[in-house]
């Protein structure tokens, strides 16, 4: 059948410049390049192209440009190129669209619409340089008060505090399992977690055996597949985190495609090799949040009540109610995931128009908490969409004592957001199982890059809380006060609990 999709990106190729290395031809697992022996020329295929311009940044010469197709097709407002070339797609294929990483629509984002406050005059700003800063944070549940003891000068704690997960930054790694990305993805984020002292997540895709040494600074999921759960699993890990659902993909399970199954997945996933895993979207043990309070109370039993126990949800449009349960239910830690969350493959529609922003989620959810004096039970964690420290430090301003950052750790290791994880061959050798691509990540250089974002992020966190006169992120959690909002309604600043800026 003709295709009549036309090809959404232009490559082009300066002769001049170009020395047939031939790099692009064997660094384009979409074969895009080919280099034709008798015309001594490379040529393109740029209908196969997806843009993660591998080829642009490793060709030696800078002699390739890929660029967005000009073309204009007959669009307008309703009829885009995008809804166009979907029902090309589909009229093609029969099947539903599929994509990687999160939703890409043009849905507010909030972070760029929310100022930060800063000292000037009273309450005199703080140098980094100078004074010391606090980014410690502590996730977990806290007691309504605390009794100190001791006497004499000697002061103890006398009250039994429930497990906490110590992080030197309140930034972690969002969930990324094992088998939607490559063992050298997987050791980079463990590794950088553990040098940096915060923490990764190893999604519902198991833990690796070979990774349990970094088993301190690991979340290990319980998803509703149970790939991978068993006591070693629980044992060896910093906290739990039950995976009820999440931000790119809410309400509906994962699928990985047999091909994807590797000997090593298999095993860390305790499937056979070959096989689909397919992970249920519900949890077939939990209907209720009393059913949700059982599984916890099984992972707290199971692991002799040392680790506290996360319950994660795509943020949805009741978040705040279902917090509530969730915290009633015993969870320490909720983690919210908005609707820019990334994924390894989700459903085009379901990414790009079910659930919420997360800064709206995030709201909703502290002020309900404070609002039924249960704030302290749980801490609060977000996900989806967090690009820069500054968005970090207006997520704390929230509400949120951590975020979990995926797709800025990603770019962070090559990738282009190119949004073809689902095809299994990322060039990058970050969503993909082929062993000619995954080396392409070498685990010392990844984990070096990981290192240099946390530390830059924190670095930049400081500066920021310094210029704000706070010395300690805890001092600003929840303070909306020191946030304004630009060019937002009455509604939206209402939902956000922030004034206009001005006021
Ligand atoms: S990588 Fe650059 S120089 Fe090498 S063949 Fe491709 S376009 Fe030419
Ligand atoms: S991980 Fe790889 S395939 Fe996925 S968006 Fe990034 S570059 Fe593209």
């Amino acid at each position: 059948m003709k295709s009549y999709i036309i090809p959404e990106f232009l490559v082009e190729r300066d002769d001049h410049h170009c020395i047939r290395c031939e790099v692009c031809v064997r660094q384009c697992a979409f074969d895009v390049h080919r280099y034709d022996e008798e015309e001594d020329e490379v040529f393109a295929h740029e209908d196969k192209c997806v843009g993660c311009l591998r080829c642009v940044t490793l060709c030696p010469t800078n002699a390739l440009v890929v660029r967005d197709n000009p073309t204009r097709v007959p669009a307008n407002a309703n009829w885009t190129r995008e809804v166009l070339h979907n029902i090309y797609k589909q009229a093609e294929t029969g099947g539903v669209l599929l994509t990687g990483m999160g939703c890409d629509k043009e849905y507010r984002n909030y972070w760029d619409r929310i100022t930060l406050d800063a000292s000037q005059v009273t309450n005199p700003s703080i140098d980094p340089l100078r004074e010391p800063m606090e980014l410690r944070t502590y996730l977990g549940s806290k007691p309504d008060a605390v009794e100190i003891g001791g006497g004499r000068g000697r002061h103890e704690l006398e009250t039994r505090l429930a497990p906490q997960l110590r992080l030197e930054t309140p930034i972690m790694f969002s969930a990324l399992s094992y088998g939607a990305i490559s063992y050298n993805t997987c050791e980079c984020l463990a590794r950088a977690a553990a040098e940096v002292g915060t923490c990764y997540n190893t999604g519902e895709g198991g833990l690796h055996r070979d990774l349990y040494r970094y088993g301190g600074h690991t979340i290990c999921q319980v998803a509703s597949g149970r790939f991978g759960v068993h006591a070693d699993y629980l044992e060896a890990a910093a906290a739990l985190e039950i995976k009820i659902g999440q931000g790119a993909k809410p309400g509906i399970g994962g699928h990985l495609p047999g091909e994807k199954v590797s000997e090593e997945i298999s095993r860390t996933r305790m499937i056979p090799k070959g096989t689909d895993a397919l992970s249920p979207a519900p949890h077939h043990d939990i209907y209720s949040i009393e059913d949700l309070a059982q599984l916890i109370y099984a992972l707290k039993e199971a692991t002799g009540w040392q680790k506290p126990v996360s319950v994660k949800i795509a943020a949805v449009h009741n978040s705040a109610a279902i917090a509530s349960g969730m915290v009633r239910a015993g969870a320490d830690i909720i983690a919210l995931d908005g609707i820019r969350g990334g994924t390894g493959a989700a459903p085009t529609m379901i990414r790009d128009n079910v659930g919420i922003p997360i800064e709206l989620a995030l709201a909703a959810v502290d002020a309900r908490l404070r609002e039924e004096g249960i704030r302290n039970r749980a801490s609060v964690v977000v996900a989806g969409g967090i690009r820069s420290s500054a968005d970090v430090v207006k997520a704390v301003a929230l509400g949120a004592d951590a975020v979990y950052i995926g797709t800025a750790a990603l770019v962070a290791l090559g990738c282009h957001v190119c949004q073809k994880c689902y095809t299994g061959k990322c060039n990058w050798g970050i969503a993909t199982q082929d062993p000619y691509l995954t080396k392409r990540l070498n685990p010392e250089v990844g984990t070096r890059r990981l290192v240099n974002l946390l530390t830059a992020w924190s670095h930049e966190i400081m500066e920021i809380l310094g210029g704000m006169g706070i010395n300690a992120i805890e001092s600003l959690r929840g303070n909306r006060l020191r946030l304004r909002g630009v060019g937002l309604t009455r509604e939206e600043l209402d939902m956000l609990g922030i004034k206009h800026a001005g006021a």
